[in-house]
């Protein structure tokens, strides 16, 4: 059938598009035949008989099936692979089939995960328990293996024949005594055991051979299977190690067979043959698991500077899940019933009380004023439909180009020389050198003067234009740039401080911004007198605005930049963003046309930068009553290969060495050290997270010391005065304190945790109370202060215009509920469109939790002014509405436009004198988490978490509630979860969500209380309100000082009492080791300096 456009009707935009019948129609009555497409570079064919597929792939051996295109996808859109021939069997109706036969079930190899997870359900349904016992391990790892995405798409068979080595169904699969069923010149049956597996992602099936079915048989009494995995998460991430075992006992319970298999501990599923043969014969008991884990050390073997790393780690978890398996199995055989669920808890008990705090507002409030209500966030249902607009959905301006990047692949090298040819093929061959300057044209240009020298990987060395993003990403990936090395390339701290170790440290990681919508930007020239759009995802437009009008020559009035909102910034993006804006307006000046620059995860990970990570030590001196008398901390930042913001982030951190406490000597001292990484930035916080971090753990130590708790003896009390001599009252931050205590009910909790941790050896919990006061405001007295800009239209509308960027935070929202109260109009009748420089010049970042207090002012500022220009209108009628007003103001010539501005507080840090008033006022807050840990597999759960923060007099509650959450959250990942992993020669391996892991919904507390604390003023911020984006993010650490308590108590199990080392993020790693239990310690360590460990310790 053809259709020419003029036969189709108008688009209709109220309409809903639906799948035409008539395809539906020719789709079940035609008969089915052979479907070819082709494309530039790649053909796809749709057989629809199995001897038809079996006829292309042995024409064809080299084209792969593609079923999910969860494991091929990623192939070529990352590591650019390119397959000219594609094969899709979807229409191939023996792949699909479901047989039941005597022993067990025909697995269709084509069915998607969540499709074999439905027959695998029914099947544990409809059988008795024992012969179900393989179906249930596989439900087991089917429901934690990947998300419900990708189980929805990709196929048993395509997990099987791309034998991940840490795939969670091959070991079950081996273990339970699988076949599959291969068709290629005829059928064959083939055993799913350890032959199978030849090599990393590769098999004993052909390239020509089509796993069409898999047998998966049913159990006998006697038979138990169990499938284990640790994962750096418990959802949606690959498998530290993951297993599966299956044991057949016989009278007396001797063991008659036993099937071993583990992934995640060489380059393919392996079996552990010789430690099942040392079980065979033996009654299933304590005494045969000695032997066993001998044999196991011995047979599973990594080497210590493994790909993936983790060698301790994973070879402490072999033990571990076989004495899981030891356990089940026992267990089993004791009640002949499955053990019941995990951790207590459940998820609905989540809970979000927002209405709790709410009321019904103020007594004596207009109810137009929407000051103090949960007004929800402006732009959540566009954001949630997805119709809010980003920069990368602005429609392409006419002969847009599009511009991606290339990165150093060396640490610390010169540059020798570009080798452009293949590049020039395929894009448009403009390349820009690093320095900014235009170097080259549309035709064949020279090529540019290469940077002199490269010192990290991923530093911009040049970028390459095309028509398109497909076309200007393969020019990128075929530049080939020449380096020679330069020696010594230094990664981390200790290589540029040789310090001796003092008493205590803590070392944290980076962490990544991982905002949702990575960096992007758009410039379009005007096409006169060097004027340019630049449409951008920045935090800071005017910083931005400065960086291109600097790097072009132009004056600034030829600039603007354009905010629309953000998805996500965190503090990645000011000075990354202008940089990357510079580069893109260089390309659009020399070629006349609007450039796009919008980075892929993997380059925005690679080449951004992070939080800063930090070596933290420390020496203190304290009374035996826990008082704290002295300090001396040492804080050496990773800060990178450039400046950026390093200093200003170690300043900060010497700022809030006290966090909360008050310790009468106190010294501290912060470097940021410059290092062959990708250069560090701001990040939410700014320091403080890393720098009160380390006073926890110094305090921690002491009270490990002193066996008894010690923070509130040291906490701040009564009117008191910082280290740099600024004068708080810590009212409130006790206030918040007391009321977490009295809500969680602390000593009856805490008596439960220690009655649950004497009654289990290898699950212990832990908890931890962290208080937190946060300055807020920039110390640089200069960047406090906004302004805006209010325009009334005559309809009795307003729009308006201020400094602040909307990047999730909701600060528009709040904008609108200061118009509404000001000017006493619905705040549904307020707009605001963008930030851009055009309306507001000059502003200052979004940023320092300063962003409403003061942007709120100056909104403030230029409403009073409107306010008092209708005041002859009132007057004159007093009944009338917003909207006659603002009408009759138009007849009577009064402008309806005004500016605000606010001159915020002067503060200032003397460093000289080491004394100052760096902060408008303080935030407080205070929380209480508990968790439960796995001792043998490192795996935690936060049970529960209450928060209180002292918020003033919340302008938005709900918006609030929803930071706060957020930023603990982001707080858990820092120090739980989120690890930065690069090579020894310094290339980050943590490029994607698959190997860098931010909470998901499944470390949310199972219990999660946050309460904004009532009653608290602060005559320094708008209607007494207090910034509030920052402050929390460091009360995530109170998880991993509950983690660390809980691996006290497992400590204490191997007679290991006092403070001892944990890093952070306390990963399943890190606390399954700390933990000390019998298995980790039988694992031989190798000597340090003996070996290239295969990531740094960063
Ligand atoms: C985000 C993400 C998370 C993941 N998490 C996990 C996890 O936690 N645990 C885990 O085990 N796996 C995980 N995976 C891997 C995933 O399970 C596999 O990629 C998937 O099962 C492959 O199936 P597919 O249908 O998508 O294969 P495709 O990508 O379509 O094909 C993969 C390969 O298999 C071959 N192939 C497919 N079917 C057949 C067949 N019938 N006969 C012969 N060859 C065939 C193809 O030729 C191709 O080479 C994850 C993947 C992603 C993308």
């Amino acid at each position: 059938m053809v259709v020419f456009p003029c036969d189709l009707l108008p688009l209709d935009p109220t309409q809903d598009l639906i799948f035409p019948p008539e395809l539906m129609r020719v789709a079940l009555t035609e008969p089915q035949q052979t479907r070819w497409f082709r494309g530039e570079r790649v053909a796809w064919v749709s057989p629809v008989s199995l001897e038809e597929l079996v006829l292309l792939k042995s024409t064809h051996p080299q084209a792969p099936l593609v079923l999910g295109n969860t494991a091929l996808g990623p192939e070529m859109k990352f590591r650019g692979a390119v397959h000219p021939l594609l094969i899709s069997p979807s229409r191939v109706a023996p792949l699909f089939e479901v047989t039941h036969a005597p022993q067990g079930v025909w697995v269709g190899a084509g069915l998607s995960l969540t499709q074999v997870q439905m027959v695998l359900e029914a099947r544990v349904e409809a059988l008795p328990q024992e012969k179900t016992e393989l179906y249930r391990a596989l439900l087991h790892q089917l429901r934690a293996l990947a998300g419900q995405q990708i189980r929805n798409v990709a196929s048993l068979g395509g997990n099987i024949v791309s034998a991940l080595p840490n795939s969670d169904l091959n070991p079950v699969l081996a273990a339970g005594g699988c076949r599959l069923r291969v068709a290629s010149d005829g059928d064959r049956e083939v055993p799913l055991d350890q032959d199978f597996f030849r090599g990393f992602r590769t098999t004993l099936l052909g390239a020509a051979d089509v796993l069409v079915a898999v047998f998966v048989p049913e159990t006998r009494p006697g038979e138990f299977v169990r499938a284990f995995r640790q994962a750096p998460r418990k959802e949606n991430a690959l498998a530290t190690v993951t297993t599966g075992m299956r044991v057949v006992l016989g009278p007396g319970a001797v063991v008659r067979d036993v099937q071993l298999y583990y992934g995640g501990v060489g380059p393919c599923t392996l079996r552990a043959a010789r430690t099942g043969q040392a079980l065979l014969g033996r009654p299933w008991g304590e005494a045969m698991l000695q032997e066993a884990y001998s044999v196991l050390l011995e047979e599973v073997v990594l080497p210590p500077g493994a790909v993936g790393g983790k060698v301790g780690f994973r070879r402490s978890l072999t033990l571990s899940l076989l004495f899981k398996f030891y356990l089940e199995v026992q267990q089993a055989l004791a009640l002949m019933v499955r053990p019941g669920p995990g951790p207590a808890g459940s998820w609905t008990s989540w809970t979000c009380w927002v209405q709790d705090q709410l009321g019904p507002g103020p007594a004596g409030q207009s109810e137009q004023d929407a000051v103090g209500r949960p007004v929800m966030h402006r732009s959540a249902p566009a954001q949630a439909t997805g119709e809010a607009v980003y920069v990368d959905d602005t429609p392409p301006p006419q002969g847009e180009l599009f511009l991606a990047l290339v990165t150093s692949t060396r640490p610390h090298a010169s540059i020798l020389r570009y080798c452009l040819s293949v590049c020039l093929s395929v894009c448009l061959s403009v390349c820009l050198s690093q320095q900014g300057s235009a170097g080259g044209s549309q035709t064949l240009p020279p090529p540019p003067p290469p940077p002199p020298q490269v010192s990290c990987v991923g530093q911009l060395v040049c970028g390459v234009l095309a028509d398109s993003r497909d076309r200007a990403r393969r020019g990128a990936a075929a530049v080939r740039v020449r380096y020679q090395d330069l020696p010594d390339p230094v990664f981390t701290v200790e290589l540029v401080v040789h310090r001796p170790l003092s008493s205590g440290e803590l070392r944290l990681g980076g962490q990544e911004h991982f905002y949702m919508e990575p960096q992007s930007v758009l410039v379009v020239p005007v096409g006169e007198e060097t004027e340019f759009h630049v449409y951008v995802s920045s935090q800071a437009p005017t910083i931005t605005q400065e960086a291109v009008a600097e790097t072009l020559g132009v004056p600034s009035n030829r600039v603007t930049c354009h905010v629309k909102r953000l998805g996500g910034a965190f503090g990645g993006k000011v000075t990354k963003t202008s940089i990357l804006a510079a580069i893109t307006a260089v390309a659009a000046w020399k070629t006349g046309r609007a450039v796009r620059c919008v980075l892929e995860r993997g380059e925005d990970m690679l080449i951004t930068g992070a939080r800063h990570p930090v070596l933290g030590r420390y020496q203190v001196g304290f009374m035996e009553d826990g008082r704290i008398t002295a300090a001396d901390l040492q804080y050496y930042a990773n800060a990178g290969n450039t400046v950026d913001e390093s200093p200003l982030v170690v300043e900060k951190m010497v700022l809030h060495m006290d966090n909360a406490y008050n310790i009468p000597n106190l010294r501290g001292r912060a470097v940021a050290c410059r290092t062959n990484l990708p250069s560090n930035t701001a990040f939410r916080g700014f320091g403080v997270p890393q720098a009160a971090a380390v006073v926890e753990s110094m305090i921690t130590d002491v009270a490990l010391c002193l066996a008894r708790p010690i923070r509130e003896v040291n906490m701040y009390r009564g009117l008191s005065v910082t280290h740099y001599g600024m004068r708080f009252d810590p009212e409130n931050l006790w206030r918040c304190w007391e009321e977490v205590k009295g809500r969680v009910g602390l000593g009856p909790r805490l008596e439960a945790l220690r009655s649950f941790n004497q009654d289990h050896r290898w699950r212990k919990r832990g908890a931890a109370l962290i208080p937190i006061k946060y300055g807020v405001a920039f110390s640089e007295a200069f960047l406090n202060q906004a302004a805006a800009l209010v325009h009334v239209y005559k309809d009795g509308s307003v729009l308006v215009s201020h400094g602040g960027a909307e990047m999730g935070q909701g600060i528009h929202t709040k904008m609108q509920q200061v118009v509404s109260r000001e000017l006493g109009v619905p705040s549904s009748q307020v707009y605001v469109s963008e930030t851009s420089t055009a309306s507001v010049p000059n502003s200052c970042p979004s940023a320092a939790s300063y962003g409403t207090d003061a942007n709120g002012m100056a909104v403030r500022d230029a409403c009073q002014k409107l306010y008092k220009r209708l005041e002859p209108i009132r007057t004159k009628n007093p009944k009338g509405s917003w909207d006659s007003w603002t009408r009759a103001a138009f007849l009577e010539k009064i402008s309806l436009s005004a500016t605000g501005f606010f001159r915020g507080p002067d503060c200032y840090m003397d460093w000289e004198k080491m004394e100052g008033q760096p902060y408008s006022y303080f935030t407080y807050g205070a929380c209480y988490s508990e968790v439960e840990l796995d001792c043998l597999t490192g795996d935690y759960r936060t049970l529960r978490t209450d928060i209180v923060v002292d918020v003033g007099q919340s302008i938005n509650p709900s918006i609030d509630i929803g930071q706060v959450e957020g930023a603990f959250l982001q707080g858990l990942g820092l120090y739980t979860l989120e690890q930065l992993s690069f090579s020894p020669g310094g290339l980050l391996y943590s490029r994607g969500p698959s190997q860098y892991k931010i909470p998901a919904v499944c470390d949310v507390p199972l219990s999660f209380n946050v309460h904004l604390l009532p009653d608290s003023n602060n005559p320094h911020a708008i209607y007494s309100s207090k910034g509030i984006g920052e402050p929390v993010l460091f009360l995530g650490s109170s998880v991993f000082y509950a983690i660390k308590d809980a691996v006290s108590a497992a400590r204490a199990e191997s007679g290991l009492g006092g403070a001892f080392p944990l890093d952070s993020p306390a990963t399943p790693e890190r606390a399954c080791l700390a933990c000390a239990t019998p298995f980790s310690q039988r694992v031989p360590v190798s000597e340090p300096g003996s070996f290239t460990p295969w990531a740094l310790n960063i």
